[in-house]
């Protein structure tokens, strides 16, 4: 059993919104791994008088502690446990109902000599190497099956030249038409302040002599393969395994760089927050 984590902001000056933990209970038997993608949110008021890093580390803290305490739960009734234990920290002080309350992407595993459990919820990726070489990657496709008119819109910012009035108008329409999906029938969902959004993540269970390693990334981390195109899943999981989740975080950082002003490699954000976490069974 081999652990490896690495995270790092996508800007120094800003707090990291991602979260990677990952556990060993004492008995030996297993473990469990988090990682969390806070959502930034816009400008202005969100009713939380939180940060972002502050719900993280408490979704993240309780749903790793729940995922090796208590293992009779699933890892479904656990996020929804640690979704409500996050929202009563700051039921008293913020408007929960707000739709930009704290939330962020979750992939959490949990493995023991018969098996390996796995969540994802949104669009942090969770890679599934099996015995046989292969890897399989758990993805939360809704953010990319967006209704048609809304990635018409992304596509429209995008050909807009950079900086300009325009495209920031553009980009301020996109934003308000992803909003309205957010957390709502037919869009995609993010674990905010409603334990039921539990009950829509992907969920699976891999016999665990079949596999041998997981790979959980952030789409900062994974934009290696879904943004840059630098290589497969399999590439990717490789790579860490090979040189290590820090390993893979500089190559994103230097594929960054060398499109500062993302006309190559189209993208949301220059620089995101990178979470890497490596788990050799
Ligand atoms: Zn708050």
């Amino acid at each position: 059993m081999r652990i490896a984590l690495a995270t790092e902001p996508g800007d120094p000056q800003r707090p990291n919104e991602d979260y990677a933990s990952a556990a060993l209970p004492a008995s030996g038997e297993g473990g469990a791994l988090v990682l969390l993608d806070g959502v930034t949110p816009p400008e202005g008021d969100v009713g939380c008088v939180h940060s972002v890093p502050w719900f993280t580390a408490r979704l993240g803290g309780a749903m790793l502690e729940l995922s090796v305490s208590h293992r009779d739960m699933t890892l479904t009734e656990a996020l929804a446990a640690a979704v409500r234990t996050t929202a009563d920290a700051h039921r008293d002080t913020c408007d929960l109902s707000h739709p930009r309350t704290p939330q962020a992407t979750v992939v959490a595993a949990r493995w023991s000599g018969q098996a390996v459990e796995h969540l994802v919820l949104s669009d942090s990726v969770l890679l599934l190497e099996k015995t046989d070489g292969s890897v399989h990657p758990v993805r939360d496709s809704r953010l990319d099956d967006l209704p048609a008119p809304v990635r018409a819109r992304r596509a429209a910012v995008r050909a807009l030249p950079r900086g300009s009035a325009e495209r920031a108008a553009a980009a301020r329409e996109y934003v308000r038409a992803v909003e309205a999906l957010r957390n709502a029938e037919g869009g995609f969902f993010t674990a905010a302040a409603d334990p039921s959004v539990a009950g829509r993540a992907l969920t699976g269970t891999t016999p665990s002599a079949a596999l041998r390693a997981l790979t959980a990334l952030s789409d900062g981390a994974g934009r290696w393969v879904e943004v840059f195109g630098a290589g497969s899943w399999a590439d990717c999981a490789a790579l860490v395994a090979a040189a290590g989740p820090q390993a893979l975080i500089d190559r994103v950082r230097a594929l960054e760089a060398d499109d500062p002003q993302c006309a190559a490699f189209p993208r949301g954000k220059a620089r995101d927050d990178a979470a890497v976490a490596h788990v050799a069974l």
